[in-house]
């Protein structure tokens, strides 16, 4: 009997297989099927499968194949399509979020080369503006006919190129030695604004002019010299109180200024030399004749402008012909030269010395009262009669006489003034010589 049964169900599963093993294969495929589309395409995927499976539904139940191949392919196929609908979903999702993930690392490459493109750009415009600066800096100081309308300009450049205005710039004076000149300075009060400062430091501290050094006063202070060649025409000091740069930045930023204009800054130099020259009696070192007379001149515009005196005086050698005729010119010209000196030391600095004629030096006392400039007057040729000059084995003696006169009380233009100041003195001589006569007196 039970033989009988199992040959039943053998026979019944070979019937099936003859019968369904297609239709089985494809019902099964149908599930595979939807969910290989399914990756591709969802709606696919779910189109094709449940077509397969109906397909093979309505050729199943037409074959009278019911039951448990049936419910098994049927629930194979129908969690395949699910499967294929959740996978495609889930693939979906994941492939979103995905994007997403990529989109933010992408943007966050763009920022980041945004921000190094900005930060670029920042710095070239920064030294764009650099480049300009020092081109304008090089083409005014390179130009400069008038170096003095040009200090200004240089300050106003050293300013928006270092971003300080805590600086001074020094130019080696035309008289050659070691002093400097103040060329450009900030607007800032600075301690190094005054050379004598800045040479006490760099004697105190033993430092080499040549060589740029840093000094700590609460900020610290940054000192470059500019050289042409191998000789020191500037020097140049500054101090930063919030620069980003590190100290070598900053110290090569400006030894880079001081190299680029070494050269302008040489021409001034030589220009105010030349100027000098022009300007300065070669022998007495006191002004020549014709920057006297422009001095006269301005002093008139400035007394009537701001209402104010001054007053002029001329001193005259005595007897220098005869010094000349008994010594010798050399010596006329050692006494001519040591006369300068004690003029120059003998007056206020606002005071103002020429050389007027041979033997001749007229001075020029703005805002002076009568009495004040009589009193200097007075000093001044007694000085001269105190000095003594060696000749040999001989001490000679000097003397001058010295005549004044006073704007506006005596003249209103140089002509005048300078006339009465020049008949003043010749009173002193016809009264004696070694004498001091103001034009009021005459
Ligand atoms: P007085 O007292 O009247 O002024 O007589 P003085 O001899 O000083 O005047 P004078 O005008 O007769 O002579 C001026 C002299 O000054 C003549 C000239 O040789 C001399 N002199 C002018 N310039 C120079 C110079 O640069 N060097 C020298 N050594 N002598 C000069
Ligand atoms: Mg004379
Ligand atoms: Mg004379």
């Amino acid at each position: 009997m039970s033989a009988f049964i199992e040959l039943k169900m053998v026979e019944e599963i070979w019937w099936y297989m003859n019968k369904v093993n297609l239709f089985t294969v494809i019902l099964a495929s149908s599930g595979v099927l939807a969910y290989l589309l399914g990756r591709l395409n969802r709606a696919l995927g779910i189109i094709i499968g449940g077509l397969i499976f109906g397909i093979s539904f309505v050729i199943l139940f037409q074959l009278e194949v019911y039951i448990w191949p049936y419910l098994l392919l049927s629930s194979v196929s129908i969690s395949a399509i699910i499967h294929s609908f959740y996978i495609s979903r889930f693939d979906e999702s994941n492939s979103i979020s995905k994007k997403i993930k990529d989109t933010e690392i992408q943007n966050e490459n763009l920022n980041y080369k945004l921000n190094r493109n900005k930060e670029e750009f920042t710095a070239l415009v920064k030294s764009e503006k650099e480049a300009l600066l020092m081109y304008s800096a090089i083409k005014l100081l390179s130009e400069a006919v008038n170096v003095e309308s040009v200090k200004k300009y240089f300050a106003k450049t050293i300013k928006d190129y270092f971003q300080t205005d805590t600086f001074a710039f020094y130019v080696k004076d035309s008289n050659g030695g070691e002093h400097m000149d103040l060329f450009a300075v900030g607007a800032k009060s600075f301690e190094f604004s005054s050379w004598p400062k800045v040479s006490a430091l760099l004697e105190s501290s033993h430092k080499d002019i040549s060589v740029p050094f840093t000094h700590q006063t609460g900020n610290k202070v940054f000192f470059v010299p500019v050289k042409y060649g191998d000789e020191v025409c500037g020097f140049f000091t500054a101090e930063f109180s919030n620069s980003a740069d590190n100290d070598s930045a900053i110290s090569d930023k400006m030894a880079d200024f001081c190299n680029q204009i070494a050269f302008a800054i040489r021409r001034i130099q030589l220009f105010a030399q030349i100027d000098s020259l022009s300007r300065i009696d070669g022998l007495t070192g006191v002004s020549r004749r014709n920057v006297l007379d422009e001095k006269i001149e301005d002093e008139i515009r400035r007394s009537n402008s701001f209402k104010t005196t001054f007053g002029f005086m001329i001193a005259d050698i005595d007897h220098f012909k005869n010094l000349n005729d008994k010594y010798g010119h050399q010596f006329g010209d050692f006494v001519l030269k040591r006369i300068g000196d004690i003029l120059k030391s003998s007056v206020y600095e606002t005071d103002f010395i020429g050389r007027y004629g041979g033997e001749e030096f007229g001075i020029v006392l703005p805002r002076a009262d009568f009495e004040g400039v009589l009193r200097k007057a007075e000093s001044i040729r007694s000085a001269i009669e105190r000095e003594v000059f060696q000749q040999g084995l001989e001490s000679v003696r000097i003397t001058v006489s010295i005549g004044i006169a006073h704007f506006p009380r005596d003249g209103f233009s140089s002509k005048e003034v300078i006339g009465k100041a020049d008949k003043a003195l010749y009173c002193a001589k016809d009264s004696g010589r070694n004498l001091v006569v103001d034009a009021a007196s005459i």
